[in-house]
């Protein structure tokens, strides 16, 4: 049963409000609010909310704590283009034509997004819940100066800020989202106190080309930054295997006082926009590795974001509902309810899943020959890079 191992499950917060929904770039955006507002309601109907599992609405998010880690004229841009997407900007704030268009709101949408994300870190770093999962953050990409892949203010790289100043001194960041955590290593890199660790598509095939596993840290925090690149084709056995040679040593050496994980799940095998192949039971495995290491590692405090993913109806919904299932300690059942299902059709039209099990991946020996080849190399040499700064031979 999920939770099991992981020791008795305190309180567990669900970091919701429907105002997050309004961080929507528009209609045939990829990261379309939808797949969070199905992935709340699918929460609800599987009885995951109740009995010390709360809903908490994200307060708000002051522009003087945005200024510690995004520069002020982005700032203001970005709270120009706000109130009027059609005014001018420079392009190196990354807000226009691409993937990161600007909408009408995108400033108090983006605050809200911030606040719920160290809402989550606050509740468990002061105590009033074991567990807290905001579903609309993980906006991992977004740098200091400008926006990127989707992403405008860094809420997890605020959140982390906001623990350092509530005294953490060792606080570990995971990514397992496809692409690679850009902007939350590069806020960090030159911190022995913060770990950012992220398994992601290599940079050689996937958006934003980064994430190599020479990339260690900066000078005075080296292997405080690692990488896992993996090729296209990578399974979930694969990935999983990958991460308990390398990962959870290094999270153990490193003993966190605190767990913070973005759940991007655009890592399967049916994500339009990468070329894992990981399936949704090899995305709850992961997510019960990630909740082991909170208990046994950092007294159970963990933190967890959204991320990507762009199977909007197949996918997300789907996983972030057993994530939230593995931090409860709840069962979720084998369908997904009627009712849910029902819903799906009402306001996507789409084949909504029935079940919340998939059918392994097959993939041609070639490529699961090439994904191992590349996993293996990538896994040695983290090892090799990363683990002896921290101890581990
Ligand atoms: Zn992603």
């Amino acid at each position: 049963m999920a939770g099991e191992g992981t020791g008795a499950v305190g309180r567990v917060a669900l970091i919701w409000d429907e105002a997050v929904a309004s961080y929507d770039f528009g209609s045939g955006h990829p990261l379309a609010p939808i797949r969070v507002e199905l992935t709340v309601d699918l929460i609800r109907r599987t009885g995951l909310v109740g009995n010390g599992v709360d809903e908490v609405r994200p307060p708000e998010f002051h522009e003087v704590d945005l200024l510690r880690l995004h520069r002020d004229d982005f700032v203001d841009t970005v709270r120009r283009l706000s109130n009027d997407p059609t005014a001018r900007a420079s392009s190196r704030y990354g807000l226009g034509a691409g993937d990161t268009p600007a909408f009408p709101g995108m400033h108090p949408a983006s605050l809200l997004v911030c606040g719920g994300t160290r809402e989550a870190a606050r509740q468990v770093w002061e105590g009033e819940a074991d567990h807290a999962f905001h579903p609309s953050g993980g906006l991992h990409h977004a740098m200091p100066d400008h926006a990127a892949g989707f992403c405008i203010y860094n809420d997890p790289a605020l959140a982390i800020d906001w623990l350092l100043e509530a005294g953490a001194e060792r606080v570990c960041y995971v990514d397992v989202d496809v692409h690679h955590g850009d902007g939350v290593e590069l806020m960090f890199r030159d911190d022995p106190r913060v770990l950012t660790i992220s398994l992601h598509e290599s940079g050689r095939y996937l958006f934003p080309g980064t994430g190599d596993v020479t990339d260690i840290g900066g000078e005075g925090a080296l292997g405080s930054a690692a990488n896992l690149p993996f090729a296209p084709g990578t399974y979930g056995e694969l990935w999983l295997s990958s991460f308990d040679e390398v990962v959870d040593p290094l999270i153990r050496a490193f003993a966190p006082e605190i767990l913070i994980t973005q759940l991007g799940c655009d890592t399967h095998v049916n994500d339009p926009l990468a070329h894992l192949a990981l399936t949704v039971d090899d995305m709850g495995t992961i997510y019960s590795r990630l909740h082991r290491l909170a208990h046994e590692v950092c007294d159970g405090r963990w933190v967890a974001t959204g991320g990507g993913g762009y199977r909007l109806v197949e996918v997300v919904p789907r996983v972030w509902t057993m994530a939230f299932a593995e931090m409860t300690g709840r069962t979720l059942p084998v369908e997904t309810p009627m009712g849910w299902q029902e819903l799906v059709v009402a306001r996507t039209g789409a084949n909504p899943p029935r079940s919340f099990h998939e059918d392994p991946v097959t993939l041609s020996p070639a490529m699961r020959e090439q994904a191992r080849e590349a996993a293996h190399s990538s896994v040695s040499a983290f090892r090799s890079l990363v683990l002896p700064h921290h101890g581990v031979r």
